[in-house]
This record gives C-alpha cells, sequence and structure tokens, in this order.
C-alpha cells in the first residue's frame, strides 16, 4: 500500500483552537508520518498534481507514476480564499498556519469586538466555530478584558449543530449566559481588511478588532480536474464509499457523502474502504455498509467538553444525542486522540 501526502506531518483537526488559543505548541500538536511503520505501508511524501481515474493512477510533482487495483481519495478539504473576497489580507482558524499566526495576535486583543465568521457551508467540524467562540471568551476572562470585549458568532445555519437541537440549544444557552452574539442564518461575503469590516450576505456591515475567520471549503483542484468532482466534491455510494469508477473510492472531507466534514466520519469510512477492498482480495463475505454514525466532543470552555453522537443514515433524517458538558468528557477527548495517535502512529 503506498500513502502519498504532500504534507509531512498529522495534526488533528481540534489541535489549532489549542495552538490558536495558546493551550499546545504547534510541535506538541503535529505527529509526524515518518511515525507510521506498519507492515507492507509506504509513505511518500508528494504531491498529487494529476488522477486518472479509469487507469487508477496518479501523477506527482517529483515526477512519481502510482498506479494501483484499487484507488483511494482522501486528500480532504482545501480553503478557497479567492470565493471571499478580502478574506486572503484577513486572518482564520481553519489552518495550521492561520491558527498558529492568531497565536501571535490574540494577547494583543484587550478590547474591543471580535468576530468568528463563516464564509460559507459547507465547512468541517461544524461545532468548531461555536467551540472558537466559548474558548475565546474563557481566553479573555483569564486574561481580565472579557468585560472590555465583545464577542460575535455569525454562522449560516439556523442552530450551531443542527443534527441535534439538545446540543443546539445548549450551545445557544451558553452564548447568552457569556455574553456572546450569535448571528445564525448569515454568512460572512466579504472582508475588508483594511478597514476591518465584516459584510454578511444580507449586506450588512460589522466592524472589527480580532477577525477569526472560517474559509469557505472546496476539494483540492487536482481533485476537481480529475473529472470525478460534481458540484465542487466527490459524489460516492454512501453505504460502500465507491465512485461511479470501478475500483475507485472517495473518503473524508473531498467526498459528498452525506454526513458533516470531519474527522470521525473520515475514519468510519476509511475503515469500512479498507475492509470492503480486503474483502474483495480475499473474495470474503460482503461487508456492512458505513452508518454515518460518529461521536464530536465539543468544547464550551471552563475545561468542560459534551458530546454530540450523530446518526446520520438510521433513521427518515438525522439524529444528534447529546451528552452534556463534563471534566469526565474532556478526559475521554483526551483518550480518543490517544487511542488514535496509538494506532495510527503508534505512539505513546
Ligand atoms: C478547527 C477545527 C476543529 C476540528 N475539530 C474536529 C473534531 O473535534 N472532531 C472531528 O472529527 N473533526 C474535527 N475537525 C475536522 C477534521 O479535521 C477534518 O474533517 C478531517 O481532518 C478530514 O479528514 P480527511 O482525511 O478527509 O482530510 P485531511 O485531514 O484534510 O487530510 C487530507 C490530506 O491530503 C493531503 N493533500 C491534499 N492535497 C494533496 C495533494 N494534491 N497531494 C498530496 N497530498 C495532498 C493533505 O496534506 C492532508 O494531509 C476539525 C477541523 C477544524 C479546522
Amino acid at each position: 500500500m503506498t500513502l502519498i501526502d504532500a504534507a509531512d506531518a498529522f495534526v488533528f483537526g481540534y489541535s489549532k483552537l489549542d495552538v490558536m488559543f495558546g493551550r499546545r505548541t504547534l510541535e506538541e500538536v503535529r505527529v509526524p508520518y515518518s511515525a507510521i511503520d506498519k507492515p507492507g505501508v509506504r509513505f511518500v511524501r508528494e504531491t498529487v498534481v494529476e488522477i486518472d481515474p479509469p487507469a487508477k493512477r496518479v501523477l506527482t510533482d517529483e515526477g512519481g507514476v502510482y498506479e494501483g487495483d484499487f484507488l483511494v481519495i482522501a486528500l480532504g478539504a482545501d480553503y478557497d480564499f479567492d470565493a471571499t473576497p478580502g478574506l486572503a489580507d484577513a486572518t482564520e482558524f481553519y489552518s495550521v498556519a492561520g491558527a498558529a499566526r492568531l497565536r501571535e495576535l490574540l494577547p494583543s486583543f484587550t478590547s474591543g469586538r471580535a468576530m468568528v465568521g463563516v464564509c460559507g457551508a459547507p465547512f468541517k467540524c461544524p461545532p468548531a466555530p461555536s467551540e472558537a467562540a466559548l474558548m475565546l471568551h474563557d481566553y479573555l476572562t483569564e486574561r481580565g478584558h472579557r468585560d472590555a470585549c465583545e464577542i460575535t458568532l455569525v454562522i449560516p445555519f439556523g442552530t450551531p449543530v443542527p443534527p441535534s437541537p439538545d446540543t443546539s440549544e445548549a450551545l445557544i444557552e451558553a452564548f447568552a449566559e457569556r455574553g456572546i452574539h450569535f448571528v445564525p442564518h448569515r454568512r460572512v461575503a466579504a472582508v475588508h481588511a483594511s478597514k476591518s469590516v465584516a459584510v454578511l450576505d444580507d449586506g450588512s456591515e460589522l466592524p472589527y478588532d480580532l477577525f477569526l475567520g472560517v474559509p469557505k471549503h472546496r476539494a483540492p483542484g487536482v481533485v476537481l480536474e480529475s473529472g470525478l468532482a460534481i458540484d465542487g466534491y466527490v459524489p460516492v455510494d454512501s453505504s460502500t464509499l465507491a465512485t461511479n469508477v470501478p475500483g475507485v473510492y472517495a473518503i473524508g472531507d473531498v467526498a459528498t457523502v452525506g454526513v458533516p466534514k470531519a474527522g470521525v466520519f473520515a475514519e468510519g469510512a476509511a475503515k469500512v474502504v479498507a475492509t470492503e477492498i480486503l474483502a474483495e482480495l480475499r473474495a470474503g463475505p460482503e461487508v456492512e455498509g458505513y452508518g454515518g454514525r460518529g461521536s464530536c466532543y465539543i468544547e464550551f470552555g471552563a475545561g468542560r467538553i459534551g458530546r454530540v453522537d450523530v446518526d446520520f443514515f438510521s433513521g427518515p433524517k438525522p439524529t444528534g444525542t447529546f451528552q452534556t458538558p463534563s471534566v469526565e468528557l474532556a478526559t475521554e477527548k483526551r483518550d480518543f486522540g490517544a487511542i488514535r495517535r496509538a494506532r495510527w502512529f503508534g505512539l505513546s
């Protein structure tokens, strides 16, 4: 098996929040791919520049030509800065570099208006902007600046976590308790960084002193050029994760599966595809399809974490069961990360 990635290290999505708020350093959250040591797996650090789906072949920037019996596309979602005028000159926390830059800027924000603003859906980890607002509240409170600051959260959904009314209600209650101004059904359509003003999609203008942006997403260019994408992402059978090209699968944020863009769903889909490929190679029994289930941990601040267990495909509509925030769930989230570091990279 050949695993090709342009990056040299893995970073959990939620670690960007830890980096931004100075809880952990970049070095602490980076897990180098050189740590992968599994029989039969070769890691290649190269950038895929062309995908030929029918041939199940990819070309890389190093002149590599890789061809397989199966091709699993897992290139994630990129950020489309050009889709939001002015965003390239503003600040965002969805990339590692963006979170690291905000970490440097946050200490000088001691008064004024902070905005967590989402530029378009779908976006990774729908609860993350809410978490950023709640964690910013804690950050400012701990430093004695909260009373001098306003926090506004702008998201394109009607509620913070649409599949789970209970989770959304708890978050909205948490915003109200902390004086966080919640603006649903709106997205940031443009940013005038030189004037420090965000323009929402209804034309209203919100001045800010600190902007925590969530860029609009899209599949990487090489995927868009492969002919596999429709409406920006790769459509797949939501049970098998198969594309319409035999032997070619797409998993995670790059695919349209019918589940949110989150690591737990990417992991669940990866397991199904791995089992399907093994079953085909060994002419094994039919594989149980992808269930669209996953648990997301949600930072509520003050060291407490909630959990929502979502199920997208079992019933007529998605459901989400909420577990109230607690310190026990904070421990569970730590274990969640540790288990994956051990399973994927053999690290303690
Ligand atoms: C702030 C934040 C908080 C989050 N919190 C959570 C959370 O609590 N729980 C959760 O489940 N999810 C969370 N997520 C979402 C999660 O990080 C993503 O959904 C998940 O990483 C998607 O996995 P993926 O494998 O599809 O894509 P990625 O993890 O993005 O991996 C794609 C890989 O493809 C590589 N790549 C891209 N293009 C090329 C190319 N041309 N050639 C070679 N390699 C390439 C990239 O280098 C990358 O390593 C969060 C995200 C953010 C931003």
